[in-house]
């Protein structure tokens, strides 16, 4: 049994959770390794209901296990929100993380966008399960905006494409150390790692 399963099957999340978490667990699992078990249904409306839906599930699968599960995702305010909660699959069925930046740079590239505030946040809401109940949740946010063009090889999902605040680089340039300092995930493990001090 690990110290600490993550109910996902992204690997660049369990990463991140594995880098920013080193100091509290020494085991990390996800579901890829550990569970031979579908996702469920995201059928939630909210990034809390997505992420207590992920963690229920994995917990109740394997009740001893400490879980958590993310849900997360990018808004962006010239799109009315969107992808939100639809992040992972912005273009579909079989979307991708290239999918889906392709489609979010075609949408802001159409005539009613242009010239427009490109401005947009990542969200993410942490939820920690055990015995298939819910423990805690934790959120956390950044604001940037949208760049013109992709940059960068690092992180996943959109990250080529997040510029936060007060940077000139895209989370795909910034070294993924800056990149946890600052992201959405971070500020939410930020205060899981203060639960968990009080926990002991
Ligand atoms: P989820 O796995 O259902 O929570 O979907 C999260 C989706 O949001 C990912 O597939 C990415 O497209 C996007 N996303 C979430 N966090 C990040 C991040 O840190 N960087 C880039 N994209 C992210």
């Amino acid at each position: 049994m690990p110290n600490l399963l993550v109910a996902t099957h992204n690997a660049h999340k369990t990463g991140e959770f594995r880098a920013m978490l080193s100091d509290f667990f020494d085991d990390v699992a996800d579901l890829t390794t550990l569970l031979d078990m579908e996702e469920p249904e995201e059928n939630g409306s909210t990034f809390a209901e997505n992420s207590a839906i992920k963690a229920l599930a994995a917990s109740n699968a394997l009740p001893d296990a400490f879980v958590i599960a993310d849900d997360s995702g990018l808004e962006v305010d010239a799109l009315n929100g969107a992808p939100g909660i639809y992040s992972a699959r912005y273009s579909g069925a079989n979307a991708t993380d290239a999918t889906n930046r392709d489609k979010l740079m075609e949408e802001l590239g159409k005539p009613e966008h242009e010239g427009k505030e490109r401005s947009a946040r990542f969200r993410c809401v942490i939820t920690v399960a055990r015995g298939g109940e819910v423990l805690a949740v934790f959120d956390g946010a950044v604001e940037g905006r949208i760049a013109d063009s992709m940059t960068g090889e690092g992180g996943f999902g959109y990250d080529p494409l997040f510029i936060p605040e007060g940077c000139e680089d895209s989370f795909g340039v910034l070294p993924e150390k800056i990149k946890n300092g600052m992201s959405h995930r971070g500020q939410a493990l930020e205060k899981f790692r203060a639960w968990l001090s009080e926990q002991s």
